[in-house]
């Protein structure tokens, strides 16, 4: 199928994105990798009127340390943040997650912020993004407004950017000393989809949890934190059997409910097995330095 009639704009700075974007509101949205937008479009199910597209504009695809900050623009491709080295070392969980959202062909060309913005709720970025407390920077003609996952991820396929913004940057606290972090899913892969997923994010003191940040995919409109599983864990020596008993917990964090894909009793089993071999994968993988 092809899309319905749009007019296509390509700005190559930040003012005239959010020149375009504030003429143009509602009827306008930006294009990224285009890998779900272009789709959607194709069949009809998005009839954007304004394309802004953000491709030409090259202070958007920036990574950078900010004393002690990554921070990321949003066109970022999801394999150049995979490779970034700056990424792999200040902010390992997220190269690990990048590996899973989606097919290399598809990643080469899908952006961080492009991810971040659709709010799929299956998506794994969201997920990685509530367990590394990334903030958001929003932009506008109003100027920038700053939002924490919570605030960001508003619902199914739906963030707090408002007409006229744009997800101008995403900036994440670099990891801590001794910190180890793994991203694990499950899924019909053969799809691209996956049904269920757990970030972990874990700050040791010698083999005590000083810090702990678990989320978790597929099983609510957006990612949800699994803090019983937290609490269970912080403050305690990380024994196989501790861990194993604190995963239950994240049965009680999470309300699923039944879809094509799975029922809302395996997606809750599923966030229990993925939290234990979340962590434990973790803990079996290097620590920062
Ligand atoms: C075959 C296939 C398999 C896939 N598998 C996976 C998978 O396993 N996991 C996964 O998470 N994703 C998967 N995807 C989705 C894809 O990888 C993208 O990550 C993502 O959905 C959109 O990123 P994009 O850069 O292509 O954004 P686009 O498609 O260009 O845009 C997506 C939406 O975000 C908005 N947007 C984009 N950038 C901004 C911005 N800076 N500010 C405000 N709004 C913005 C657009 O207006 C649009 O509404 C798959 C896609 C395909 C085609």
């Amino acid at each position: 199928m092809k899309p319905a009639k749009f007019t296509y704009y390509a700005p190559e700075t930040v003012a005239e994105i959010i020149a375009l974007l504030g003429r143009y509101g509602d009827d306008a949205r930006p294009l990224a990798g285009g890998q779900s937008l272009v789709p959607l479009m194709n069949m009809r199910v998005a009839r954007p009127a304004v394309l802004v597209d953000l491709n030409r504009c090259k202070a958007l695809d920036a990574v950078s340390d900010d004393d002690g900050t990554l921070v990321l623009g949003p066109m970022v491709r999801q394999s150049g943040g995979e490779r970034s080295e700056l990424v792999r070392r200040l902010c390992p969980l997220l190269a690990q997650t990048l590996r899973f959202t989606g097919p290399r062909a598809v990643r080469n060309r899908a952006t961080i912020g492009g991810s971040l913005a659709h709010a799929d709720p299956v998506a794994e970025l969201p997920g990685a993004a509530l367990a590394l407390d990334a903030t958001f920077v929003i932009e506008g003609a109003n100027g920038r407004r700053t939002l924490k996952p919570d605030a960001f991820f508003v619902g199914q396929l739906t963030t707090a950017i408002e007409p006229g913004e744009f997800l101008r940057e995403i900036r994440i606290p670099k990891a801590a000393a001794n910190t180890v972090s793994a991203f694990i899913e499950s899924g019909a892969r053969q799809e691209g989809v996956a049904i269920g997923g757990v970030a972990a994010q874990i700050t040791l003191a010698g083999e005590v949890c000083q810090d702990i940040r678990l989320a978790a995919i597929g099983v609510g409109s957006g990612p949800v934190r699994l803090t019983a599983t937290e609490r269970t864990l912080l403050g305690r020596k990380l024994s196989e059997a501790l861990i194993t008993e604190a995963a239950k917990a994240a049965e009680d964090d999470v309300d699923p409910t039944t879809d094509l894909h799975a029922t809302a009793h395996y997606r809750k089993r599923l966030t229990v097995a993925l939290a234990e071999r979340a962590i434990k994968q973790a803990l079996a993988g290097p620590r920062t330095n």
